[in-house]
């Protein structure tokens, strides 16, 4: 990882489910500058003809034989292709055509082949049906490998790499592929192309990420930077920092498990068997979520990582730019409810702002909350936009970092200013706007008591909140080993928030990676956590654990990790029991 070098996600179409980690690719085979020249002597012109007619034989016999390689193949979709490629080929329409160009025009044979492919393409720029429309890529493809046959230019072919790449391309054709080593490719992220362009098509048959239609990856990127795709958002991150690399390893994980399970269940109540019910969040990160939220069964979003708005821009966003991001999340019908958090900037996140100038110990230094109180302008454009998307669905506004009295109390009066600015304005908006803290630095945990009287919910940050407790950095691989949400202090903490917080009578919902990870749902229903907001993929999971669970039996089992001293012992016994209780669920070793 290279973090000199600056992150930006492109935004393209999801047509391949999953995620990769890898380095960019760059398989530059298209739009090589093509040649003209005139012809003015007729034996020329026919010495032309021929040559292109050589070209059209050797690119049949070319797609005929991967159409041979691909035989073996279960799925038939690339095959399908393959013909309706060499239909093309053999059009008459399109031989005459371009032979009518090098007689009549005097133009060599490449020329002539673009002026073709041009003539299809204001063709089909006119259709107005979009699958029709994408089809225009086989006549671009079939173009392509013509020029190529003429200029008898070899196939640029990955052979020689030895690691796993993501194949950048302006567009790929199945040929292309199927010429791929494909065993070495992880995944594709292209320029054009849409649901139904050959990558797409040709990656959802081999289960390989992709992500089109993202229009100039091929500029942006080089042979070698670190890249995440994310095939079910429609994603790429160009040159991610280790906390984004961390997340997707998790996201990739649970998107795996959660594919090896069935997602029919996925959208039933987490209710335990005797009747205890959780509220299900899905935490995201980009808009284009969403969707892969509802699927995997959220009710609502419990968190709304919104920092990641700030990347990929030469200016800061404006209010317009945050208000059509909430807007989306809170007026999407199936979402009971969108917890946004304001920007959590700072810390390891994103250093390339000048306004973040780079700090010793970012994890302590100025990051969110306290960030924002000192860049106000900023933080109220943001606030003006949450308060204005909350007249179009149930929004709660969530605060990160809070680690005193002062900073709530700071934020909440920032708050009712831009309100009564709003009001003056005669904005709409609805004035029953939850807001709540996010408790995840050890402080808070001390003073949850007074914090409760402030807000109108709490959300327990546990990535956070294990870090500063057990003063582990939480992006330094070197004490990852003593990174443990089993610990007893930490356990004590969200035990002592939970208590607190219902004693004064709000809810406490846990929005921390911990929330998703199976092994501990019966230890979270033990704590009584009235929320679980999690990362999408790991939904289905946990709440199957928590359909086959009892809240009895889940009070017991935390009643007696409690006794014990160690995180050493906790893991042991809690692993164990949900080996007992869910044997299908935990395979011996699983973590
Ligand atoms: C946390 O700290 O647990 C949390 C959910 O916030 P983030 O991971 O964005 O810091
Ligand atoms: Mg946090």
């Amino acid at each position: 990882m290279d973090t000199l070098k600056k992150t930006f996600v492109l935004k393209g179409t999801a047509v391949s489910p999953g995620m990769v980690i890898g380095k960019a690719y760059l398989f530059d085979r298209l739009d090589a500058q093509i040649s003209y020249y005139k012809l003015d002597d007729p034996l020329l012109i026919i010495k032309e003809i021929k040559r292109l007619r050589t070209a059209l034989l050797e690119s049949e016999k070319q797609l005929l034989e991967v159409k041979k390689k691909l035989s073996h193949l279960k799925v038939t979709e690339p095959l399908y292709i393959i013909d309706v490629q060499i239909m093309i080929l053999k059009d008459r329409r399109l031989q005459s055509r371009t032979i009518r160009y090098i007689r009549k025009m005097g133009v060599n044979a490449e020329w002539a082949v673009r002026m073709t492919v041009d003539k299809y393409r204001e063709i089909f720029d006119k259709i107005e049906d979009e699958y029709l429309k994408g089809r225009f890529s086989d006549i671009r493809n079939v173009g392509q490998m013509i020029l190529r046959n003429l200029g008898g230019e070899r196939r640029q072919v990955i052979s020689d790499i030895g690691e796993g790449v993501i194949i950048i391309s302006s567009d790929l054709s199945p040929a292309d592929t199927a010429q791929m080593k494909i065993e070495k490719v992880r995944g594709f992220a292209t320029d054009i192309g849409g649901k139904t362009s050959h990558t797409a098509i040709v990656a959802r048959s081999l289960e390989i990420p992709a992500v089109v239609g993202l229009e100039s990856i091929t500029r942006r990127v080089r042979t070698s930077d670190t890249l995440i795709i994310d095939g079910s958002a429609g994603l790429v991150i160009v040159n991610p920092d280790p906390e984004m690399i961390r997340r997707y390893e998790d996201k990739k994980r649970h998107f795996e498990e959660a594919k090896a399970i069935s997602l029919k269940d996925a959208a039933l109540p987490a209710v335990t068997r005797d009747d205890y019910h959780v509220s299900i969040g899905g935490n995201i990160e980009f808009i284009e979520e969403i969707p892969s939220a509802i699927t995997h069964g959220a009710d609502g979003i419990g968190l709304y990582r919104t920092e990641f708005i700030y990347i990929n821009r030469e200016h800061l966003p404006t209010e317009e730019d945050h208000f059509a991001n909430y807007k989306r999340v809170v007026e999407t019908e199936k979402l009971a409810w969108s917890t946004i958090r304001t920007f959590d900037l700072g810390g390891d996140k994103f250093l390339s702002d000048p306004k973040l100038a780079k700090e010793m110990n970012p994890q302590m230094g100025l990051r969110a909350i306290r960030f924002c109180l000192k860049e106000v302008e900023l933080f109220k454009i943001q606030l003006r936009a949450m308060i204005r998307a909350s007249a179009f669905g149930r929004i709660r506004i969530l605060f990160p970092m809070i680690s005193g009295i002062e900073e709530i109390r700071e934020a909440k009066r920032i708050l009712f200013e831009v309100r009564n600015d709003l009001l003056a304005q005669g904005v709409a908006f609805n004035d029953h706007i939850e807001i709540g803290v996010m408790i995840e630095v050890p402080s808070a945990v001390v003073i949850a008591d007074k914090l409760a009287r402030e807000v109108d919910f709490f959300s327990i940050g546990t990535n956070d909140l294990i870090q500063y407790a057990l003063a582990i950095d939480r992006v330094n691989e070197r004490v990852t080993y003593l990174y443990e949400p089993l610990h007893p202090a930490v356990l004590r903490l969200i035990r002592h928030v939970v208590k607190t917080g219902h004693r004064a009578g709000i809810r406490v919902a846990m929005c921390g990676e911990m929330a998703g990870e199976p092994a501990y749902t019966m230890i979270l229903l033990g704590l009584e956590l009235d929320e679980l907001s999690m990362n999408p993929l790991a939904i289905p999971r946990v709440k199957e654990i928590i359909r086959g669970s009892t809240m009895k039996e889940s009070r017991a089992l935390l009643k007696k990790v409690m006794t014990f001293s160690s995180a050493v012992e906790i893991r042991e016994y809690v692993e164990q029991t949900m080996r007992e209780r869910f044997p299908e669920e935990f395979q011996i070793n699983e973590q």
